[in-house]
C-alpha cells in the first residue's frame, strides 16, 4: 500500500514538512530512505530514453541533471522556504555562483553589502569582474546608498541579514521595493536565520541561497548549498548546474534531509543558548560591548523581531585590550572549537579581524566595525553553564598575562 502524501503535506506546518516534505511515500522509500547513488539512470526503451532526454518526459537521466536523493532535499528545502522550487549544489559558494552565472551577463552591475561572506566578495570582485560584471559594495541598513549606487545596468541586490558577526539587519521589505523600482533581482543568503527564522520569499526576495554546509546540515558532516525561488527564476540556474555541474551528490542530499528532520528544534536551542549567553555576557565587567540582535540594545534588534521568529546563533563581543586580549581569550577557551565554522552542533569561537575578516585592511575592518579586541561565537547546543564556565576560563587566561 502507498500513501499519498501530495494534498495533506501542502497544508501541513513547517515541522511536519522538515520531517515529510520531499520523500514520496512509496514503499522503497518509506523504508530505506534510500540514497541513490547512482551517475545515470537505465531507460525502459529506446522511446522512453528520447523522451526523458528531450525533458518531454519526467525522470532522471544522469545525476549531474537530476537524482532522486537530491531531488527530495530541494522539494523539502523549497516548501519550507514557501519557494516554487529549488536546486542543490555542491556548497555555499556554487549556489551564488550559479545564481549569477544564469541571471548575470558582462555588463551588468551588482549591489552587494559589504559585510557579506569572505568567499562572496572575492567571488564578485575577482571571479565576476574578469567576465565584465561590475560590483559596488554599500552598507547593508542604509537603504539610501543601496539606492543612490544603482546604475541602469544594476541587475541583482546580493546581502545577508543578520551580518556576520556584528547581526547588522537588512529591511527586507523596503530592499524588495527598491529592486521592483530598478527591474533588478533581490537575492539572500538566508544561511544564518535558516526558513525556521526568516522566510525572505514571503517578504518579496526574489531568491534565497544556503550555505547548506551550516545549519541545515547542522552537524558539520557535509558540505551542499541551494537557491530557493519561483520556477521561472530557478530554471536557468538548472540549466547551468547541468551543463556546469556544481551539483550537490546524493550522500550529501541524504545527510541534509535528515538534518532538516531537526532543523526547527536545534535553531528554537540555538538561539536559546545564543540569547542566554548574550545577555550573562552583556552583564560581566570584562566584556565592553556585545552585538546580538536579541538584545534590546542592539540598533538592529526592531526590525529583527519584526522580521524574524527568532535573533539566531551567533553573537560577538568586544574586550579591552586588542588583539593580545582577544587571542588569549580564545587560547585560555577548552570546550568552544577554534575554528570560522558556525551553525554547528557545537560551539565555535574565532577571532574575526585575523581570521575571516584578516584580508581586510585595518581601515576597512575599522569601518566595518570588526575591532582588534572583537571575538565571534556561533553558540552551539551544549549546556548553557558549560559555555559560561568555558567564557570564564577565556577571561582568567586574558586577565592572567
Ligand atoms: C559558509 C557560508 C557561505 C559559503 O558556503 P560554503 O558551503 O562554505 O561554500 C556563504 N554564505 C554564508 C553566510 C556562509 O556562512
Amino acid at each position: 500500500m502507498t500513501k499519498d502524501s501530495g494534498e495533506w503535506l501542502e497544508a501541513a506546518g513547517p515541522r511536519t514538512r522538515a520531517v515529510r516534505a520531499g520523500i514520496r511515500r512509496t514503499q522503497e522509500q518509506e523504508h530505506g530512505e534510500p540514497i541513490f547513488t547512482s551517475s545515470s539512470f537505465v531507460f525502459d526503451s529506446a522511446e522512453d530514453a528520447a523522451a526523458k532526454f528531450s525533458g518531454d518526459a519526467a525522470g532522471n537521466v544522469y545525476s549531474r541533471y537530476t537524482n532522486p536523493t537530491v531531488r527530495s532535499f530541494e522539494e523539502r528545502l523549497a516548501s519550507l522556504e514557501e519557494g516554487e522550487s529549488a536546486v542543490a549544489t555542491a556548497s555555499g559558494m556554487s549556489a551564488i555562483l550559479a545564481l549569477c552565472m544564469a541571471h548575470l551577463k558582462t555588463g551588468d552591475h551588482v549591489l552587494c553589502s559589504r559585510d557579506v561572506f569572505g568567499a562572496t566578495v572575492g567571488l564578485f570582485e575577482n571571479t565576476l569582474q574578469k567576465f565584465g560584471i561590475s560590483v559596488t559594495f554599500v552598507p547593508l541598513n542604509d537603504i539610501d546608498q543601496w539606492r543612490s549606487a544603482a546604475t541602469l545596468s544594476t541587475r541583482l541586490l546580493f546581502l545577508e541579514t543578520p551580518s556576520n558577526p556584528l547581526n547588522t539587519i537588512a529591511d527586507l521589505e523596503a530592499l524588495a521595493t527598491l529592486s521592483r523600482e530598478l527591474g533588478a533581482l533581490l537575492a539572500v543568503d538566508n544561511c544564518f536565520c535558516t526558513p525556521t527564522l526568516q522566510q525572505p520569499l514571503l517578504l518579496g526576495v526574489d531568491l534565497v541561497t544556503h550555505s547548506a554546509t551550516k545549519y541545515l546540515d547542522g552537524q558539520g558532516r557535509v558540505l551542499g548549498g541551494a537557491v530557493v525561488g519561483s520556477e521561472e527564476l530557478i530554471a536557468p540556474i538548472v540549466a547551468f548546474n547541468r551543463s556546469c555541474g556544481p551539483t550537490m551528490s546524493a550522500f550529501n542530499a541524504w545527510v541534509m534531509l535528515k538534518g532538516i528532520e531537526t532543523l526547527d528544534l536545534r535553531m528554537r536551542a540555538h538561539c536559546d543558548n545564543a540569547s542566554a549567553l548574550a545577555v550573562w555576557l552583556d552583564e560581566q565587567s570584562w566584556v565592553e560591548r556585545v552585538h546580538y540582535c536579541g538584545l534590546p540594545s542592539h540598533a538592529g534588534h526592531a526590525l529583527s523581531a519584526r522580521q524574524q521568529r527568532g535573533f539566531g546563533g551567533v553573537l560577538a563581543f568586544e574586550v579591552e585590550g586588542g588583539q593580545e586580549a582577544a587571542w588569549r581569550f580564545i587560547n585560555g577557551t577548552h570546550l568552544m572549537s577554534l575554528t570560522a565554522n558556525l551553525g554547528d552542533a557545537k560551539t565555535t569561537i574565532v577571532h574575526p579581524a585575523t581570521t575571516t575578516h584578516g584580508r581586510l585592511s585595518s581601515e576597512q575592518r575599522a569601518a566595518a566595525g570588526i575591532g582588534d579586541g572583537l571575538i565571534r561565537i556561533a553558540v552551539g547546543l551544549e549546556d548553557l553553564e558549560d559555555l559560561q564556565a568555558d567564557c570564564e576560563r577565556g577571561e582568567r587566561a586574558m586577565r592572567d598575562r
